[in-house]
């Protein structure tokens, strides 16, 4: 399909949510940073980094792995009733900061859709959140996605988070695709992580977060700013 940048046999789009079609990944950021803030204050520990900690500890993982993930970074293991708990205080907190302000697209992105759409593509959203219905209604796009696998349907379905598979080839299968015939769209290392070891036909990153080389290590066959950069210039 070489009209989106993608090789021709590809027959599905897969998206990851926050932070590829919608600008939340910032928000859950800086509401994972004020809550690890209370935590690591009360242990004399530097502050939670949002350009260092975020990406390589929490992005993309389901909530409480990124809880885990991060505070073993840091030295800090915690029981799970403690994990639990901050996974509460922050889902509280994002929920909020969601309502309080409205959820932004990404313009490219939303073009991109639309003429993998066009194009006669299959569409799905796989995002770890479990506010992934409220988001794609919030933002007006929720119409363009064929399938939907999101947090709460993982743990319906017991399906590992980012960076397993699972979720992906979830959503491939419910697509009827394999999953070399499929593409996975992914902002987090955790997510192209999920790309790669699913074997999907092509994994392309998109670098919000100056992180256009590790997002290749990590598995990415090509990084782009904005999806827009994909469309065949006319
Ligand atoms: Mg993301």
């Amino acid at each position: 399909v070489t009209s989106l940048g993608l090789p021709d046999h590809v027959r599905a789009c897969l998206f990851d949510l926050d932070g590829v079609l919608t600008q939340t990944a910032s928000v859950h950021a800086t509401a994972w940073k004020q809550i690890f803030d209370d935590v690591l204050r009360q242990r004399g520990e530097r502050p939670f980094d949002i350009a260092t900690d975020y990406p390589r500890y929490v992005d993309g993982k389901p909530r409480e792995d990124g809880v885990r993930s991060f505070l073993a970074s840091r030295g800090i293991a915690l029981s799970e009733r403690a994990v639990r708990a901050i996974g509460a205080r922050k889902n509280a907190l994002f929920t909020r900061m969601l309502h309080e302000q409205p959820v932004a697209t990404y313009a490219g992105s939303v073009r991109y859709v639309h003429a993998v759409r066009d194009a006669h593509l299959a569409t799905a959203v796989v995002s770890s959140s479990r506010h992934t219905g409220d988001a794609l209604e919030a933002a007006g796009i929720a119409e363009l996605f064929d399938v939907r696998i999101d947090g709460t349907v993982a743990e319906q379905r017991k399906l590992a988070g980012k960076p397993a598979p699972d979720t992906y080839l979830a959503a491939a299968d419910a697509l009827h695709v394999e999953p070399a015939d499929a593409v996975v769209f992914e902002d987090a290392l955790a997510g192209v992580e999920a790309g790669r070891a699913g074997h999907f036909g092509y994994v392309v990153g998109v670098d919000r977060a100056h992180q256009a080389a590790a997002l290749r290590e990590h598995g990415a066959d090509v990084v782009v700013g904005d999806l827009a950069q994909l469309l065949a210039v006319p």
